[in-house]
């Protein structure tokens, strides 16, 4: 008799597996995918959507549409809880799906500060698709008078979203302002080349990065740093770090640092080898990996080669992570950061090619 896999999130490390449910229909099994939006957006476009260079339509991909149309069912709503004992999903609407197999992706949620008072006009990198209601209302308002966009956050999606907040108000004739506020220092985690960079084009741009310290609360769009200043701010973008959900570690599964759901190099579960996992959720037990979305790529074909060998009680695959990965901010104004191993450019040419990418990518799967 057929077996039911459950898809948790159909991010970035399930795309290969979502687009072959056909083939495992055809091996008479029954696959869901849950969700909490008809869509999946492609977070490495999303700060390009934010900036006006991209529209919700090139950077997200129909789900539910490519779910049902190959005999699988798709179910709109979020894991909030999982029980590997008698392996069953708690979802936030109240209703529990129960598997025979399940594949965790995800993703991470950004870390929020203490916020006070109204949360109007206070955004978080994700989920990507609130981007655009950030750019809708800040391009309204802009329109009428100068505004101060305050974005939060000194890594590469604090550094992305900023420029293309730049490159959103150029367009408008008031004098408003986009302020990064990059913690203690831009980019620590990266080499002084793409620093230096990176800041030239976003100061190029308007960009004013502050570096005094971290954000502590947000009261009343008042941002409080931990240097003891303050500031005012119309609309605050969040891009302060991210971590997993909470539900592994809440079900006792074991977890990593992080919180994320500890994997082997099978991808699985090292207690319960019914439940495997990608993407930013999870914590790959072998040697730490960063939280971006080219190892949820790079774990695609692992992913479904496991999920279906274990099906069909064939044997799994190792995952590799591979080697140094090609590095490419989208900075806004049509202007990129390149890294791979030694080699770095920038400019025009170096966003040319992350757009290259990322359409080739969006393509394929779309
Ligand atoms: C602004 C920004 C720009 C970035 N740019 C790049 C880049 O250019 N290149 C790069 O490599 N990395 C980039 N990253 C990092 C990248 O976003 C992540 O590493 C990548 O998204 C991880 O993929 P994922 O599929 O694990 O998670 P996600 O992309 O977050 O996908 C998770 C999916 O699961 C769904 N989901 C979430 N919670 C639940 C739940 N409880 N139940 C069911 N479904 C759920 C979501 O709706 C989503 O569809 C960027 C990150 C940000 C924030």
């Amino acid at each position: 008799m057929g077996k039911h896999l459950v898809l948790a999130g159909g991010g970035h490390a399930h795309m290969v597996t979502m687009a072959n449910i056909h083939v495992i229909r055809d091996l008479d099994h029954r696959v869901t995918v849950i969700g909490p939006s008809d869509y999946h957006y492609y977070s490495g476009m999303g700060p390009g959507m934010l900036g006006s260079g991209y529209e919700p339509d090139d950077i997200r991909f129909a789900t539910r549409k490519k779910v049902e149309e190959q005999g699988g069912t798709f179910i709109r709503d979020s894991v909030v809880g999982v029980d590997p004992v008698v392996r069953e999903l708690r979802l936030e609407s109240g209703n529990t799906v129960n598997y025979d197999l399940v594949s965790f992706n995800t993703g991470s949620h950004v870390d929020i500060p203490l916020i006070k008072g109204s949360r109007e006009r206070i955004y978080t990198v994700k989920p990507i698709e609130r981007l655009y209601q950030a750019r809708t209302e800040i391009e309204a308002l802009a329109r009428q008078q100068a505004v101060t966009v305050a974005v939060v956050g000194g890594g590469p999606a604090g550094a992305e979203t900023a420029g293309n907040v730049g490159q959103l108000l150029a367009g408008t004739s008031f004098s408003s302002r986009v302020i990064l506020f990059a913690g203690r220092s831009l980019l620590s985690r990266f080499p002084q080349g793409v620093r230096d960079k990176s800041r030239r084009i976003l100061e190029k741009s308007g960009v004013s990065i502050q570096e005094q310290g971290h954000l502590i609360a947000i009261h009343d769009n008042r941002l409080s740093f931990d240097s003891g200043h303050e500031v005012e701010a119309d609309f605050i973008i969040l891009a302060t770090g991210v971590h997993p959900s909470p539900f592994f570690r809440e079900a006792g599964l074991q977890t990593g640092p992080d919180g994320g759901l500890l994997v082997n190099r099978f991808l699985q579960s090292p207690d319960y080898p019914e439940i495997f996992g990608g993407g930013d959720c999870i914590y790959y037990k072998e040697q730490p990996l960063d939280k971006v979305g080219v190892y949820a790529v790079r774990e695609n074909p692992v992913l479904f080669h496991n999920l279906k060998a274990f099906l069909q009680g064939e044997s799994l695959q190792s995952f590799d992570p591979g080697g140094d990965y090609l590095l490419i901010f989208n900075l806004g104004n049509e202007q990129g950061v390149l890294r791979k191993k030694w080699f770095q450019m920038s400019g025009t040419m170096a966003f040319r090619v992350k757009d290259w990418i990322d359409r080739k990518f969006m393509s394929d799967f779309q």
